[in-house]
C-alpha cells in the first residue's frame, strides 16, 4: 500500500510517500512559504533534490504541486494518483477525545475542531490539509494521527495541575503532552531492540530536538511526560523556556512593559537555549561557542543536561525503577556529549556508558556497557513511518 504522509503547518507542509509493504520512502519533500511566495522541495528516492519556486497562495496550490510532482512523467514516484492508497495526517491536538489514531470522517473532523482552541496555531492548519486532500483525492481513505494520543493513558495524578479543579472541568486545562508519535515509536522499538518483556517494562524516552520532551512508559503505556497543556512546558528547548516560576510572568511583564501576547512571545521564541546563550538555538552552534570559551553557551548546554537528568530521576521515582533509557531526535540521536553528560548524573542507577558505542551514529545502538544496570540506547525516531503504520492499520481494519 502507498501511503502519503502529510504534516501541515501554518505556512509549510512536509510530505513523504511511503510503500508500507517495504517501508521504503518513495519520495519526500516540503512546501515552504505558503501564502508568501512559495517553494517546493521534492526528492524521489535515489535522486537529487529538486527545488522549484512556485506560487502557493494557499495550502490547496501547495498540495496540488506536491501531487503533480509525485506523478510527474520524468521524476514522479508514481504514474497516477490512483497509486495513492491512503493519506495519513499528523494532527497536533486531539484533546481528551482521541486516545488513538482515527479514520477521518466529517464527524471526526468536527471533534478535532473542538480541540482547535487548545492548539490554535496548529490544528486549523492540520484540518486545512485534510480538507484539501479530500477535495483533490476524493474517495482515498485518510487517517489522523495525533501528537497527544499516546499520552492519554496518563493517570489523573500526572495530568492534573495544582489549579482550581473547575479549570480542568470547564476549560480542559490539564497536561496533554506532545511528540506522542515519537514517544510511542521509540518506546516500542526500545522494548523490541533491547529484548525487554513488553508487559513488564519501564522505559524513559528522551526526545531531544528543537522541541524536547521526556516520557515515562510502563508496559507500553505512557504514565507521565514533560510537555503540558501546550508544548511550552518541561525542558529548556531551542527557543522555548520550559518550566519557570509562573510568577516570573507578572514580574517581567511589568519590568519590560509587555502584555500577555508579548510575554508568550518571549517564552516561546526568545528563551530556551537561544535566550540563555544569546548565541543560537542550535546545539551545534552552542557547543562550538562553548568550546571556544563562551560562558553563556556553556551554561545553556549545562542547564539542558542538568534538567534532562532531573526529569529522568523524577520518572525513575514515579515508575519505581527503570529498565531502559532511549535517546532520540536531533540532539538525542547525534549529540554524544549530551548523552554522556546526562548519563554521568545517573551513575547512582548503576548506569555506565560505552564510549565507543556512544560515538556510533545513524542506527539503533546500545550505548551502555554490558554490566550497566540500566540499558541505554539511541533509537532514531521516524514519525512519518509511525504515521504510515497507523494509517495502514486503520485503513485495513487491523
Ligand atoms: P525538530 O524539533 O525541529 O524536529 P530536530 O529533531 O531536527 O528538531 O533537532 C534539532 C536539534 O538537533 C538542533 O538543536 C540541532 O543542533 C541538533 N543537532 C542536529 N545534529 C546534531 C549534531 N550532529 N550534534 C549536535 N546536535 C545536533
Amino acid at each position: 500500500m502507498n501511503v502519503l504522509v502529510i504534516n501541515c503547518g501554518s505556512s509549510s507542509l512536509k510530505y513523504q510517500l511511503i510503500d508500507s509493504d517495504s517501508e521504503q520512502v518513495l519520495a519526500k519533500g516540503l512546501c515552504e512559504r505558503i501564502g508568501l511566495d512559495g517553494r517546493l522541495v521534492y526528492q524521489k528516492s535515489g535522486l537529487d533534490k529538486e527545488v522549484t519556486e512556485a506560487p502557493m497562495p494557499t495550502h490547496k496550490e501547495a498540495i496540488q504541486l506536491v501531487l503533480d510532482a509525485l506523478t510527474n512523467k520524468e521524476s514522479g514516484a508514481i504514474a497516477s494518483l490512483d497509486e495513492v492508497d491512503a493519506v495519513g495526517h499528523r494532527i497536533v491536538h486531539g484533546g481528551e477525545q482521541f486516545t488513538a489514531s482515527a479514520l477521518i470522517t466529517e464527524e471526526m473532523i468536527k471533534t478535532v475542531e473542538e480541540c482547535n482552541e487548545l492548539a490554535p496555531l496548529h490544528n486549523p492548519a492540520n484540518l486545512i490539509g485534510i480538507r484539501v486532500c479530500t477535495e483533490l483525492m476524493p474517495g482515498v481513505p485518510q487517517v489522523g494521527v495525533f501528537d497527544t494520543a499516546f499520552h492519554q493513558t496518563m493517570p489523573a495524578k500526572a495530568y492534573l495541575y495544582g489549579l482550581p479543579i473547575d479549570y480542568y472541568k470547564n476549560y480542559k486545562v490539564r497536561r496533554y503532552g506532545f511528540h506522542g508519535t515519537s514517544h510511542s515509536f521509540v518506546s516500542k522499538r526500545a522494548v523490541e531492540f533491547l529484548g525487554l518483556d513488553k508487559d513488564n517494562s519501564k522505559v524513559i524516552v528522551c526526545h531531544l530536538g528543537n522541541g524536547s520532551s521526556i516520557s515515562a512508559v510502563v508496559n507500553g503505556k505512557c504514565v507521565d511526560t514533560t510537555m503540558g497543556l501546550t508544548p511550552l512546558e518541561g525542558l529548556v528547548m531551542g527557543t522555548r523556556s520550559g518550566n519557570i516560576d509562573p510568577a516570573i510572568v507578572e514580574y517581567v511583564a511589568k519590568k519590560e512593559n509587555l502584555d500577555i501576547a508579548g510575554i508568550m512571545n518571549v517564552l516561546n521564541k526568545k528563551s530556551g537555549l537561544q535566550g540563555l546563550s544569546g548565541v543560537s538555538s542550535d546545539m551545534r552552534d552552542l557547543e562550538a561557542a562553548a568550546d571556544g570559551g563562551n560562558e553563556n553557551a556553556r551554561n545553556a548546554v549545562d542547564v539542558l543536561c542538568y534538567q534532562i537528568a532531573k526529569f529522568v530521576g523524577g520518572y525513575v521515582a514515579a515508575m519505581n525503577g527503570v529498565d531502559a533509557i532511549a535517546f532520540t531526535a536531533g540532539i538525542g540521536e547525534n549529540d554524544l556529549r549530551v548523552r554522556k553528560t546526562v548519563c554521568s548524573y545517573l551513575g547512582y542507577l548503576g548506569i555506565a556508558i560505552d564510549d565507543e558505542a556512544n560515538a556510533r551514529r545513524g542506527e539503533d545502538v546500545v550505548i551502555s556497557t554490558a554490566d550497566s544496570k540500566v540499558k541505554v540506547a539511541v533509537i532514531p525516531t521516524n514519525e512519518e513511518l509511525a504515521i504510515c503504520r497507523d494509517t495502514v492499520a486503520i485503513v485495513s481494519g487491523k
